[in-house]
Parts: C-alpha cells; structure tokens; sequence
C-alpha cells in the first residue's frame, strides 16, 4: 500500500456558514484533523458527544470560532 501523502491543497481552518456538521445539519464550530489527515466538522453537540473518541485518536482540534454558549 502507497500512502500518498495528499497534503491539504489549502489549509483553510476556518468556519464559515457553509461549513456543516458532519453529523447533523448544523452549524459547524468544531475542526477535528484526524492523523490520516481526514478533516471532520462538528457542531457543539457533536463535537462534546466525540471528543473522547477523537482525542484518544490523536485528532487536531481547533475552534476558529471560540463561541461559548
Ligand atoms: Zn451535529
């Protein structure tokens, strides 16, 4: 197996409207780089319901839009 190494053309880490929650349909506030570079997008909800899961991954988080409720 070849893993080619597909470094994100532009590393946008940044949220903006558009930008959804891979789980539901809202809004996104959390990025979550997983190791094999995967890019997840969270809302609040999802994000806290995972975060266990994706810190034991090994995944980046980052909160562009540190938004507390
Ligand atoms: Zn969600």
């Amino acid at each position: 197996m070849t893993t080619t190494a597909t470094s994100a053309t532009s590393a946008t880490t940044t949220l903006t409207a558009a930008n959804r929650c891979d789980r539901c349909s809202a809004a996104a506030k959390v990025i979550a780089v997983l190791p094999s570079g995967s890019e997840l997008h969270f809302c609040r909800h999802h994000f806290t319901e995972h975060e266990a899961g994706l810190v034991k991954l090994g995944a980046t988080i980052s909160e562009p839009t540190a938004e507390l409720v």
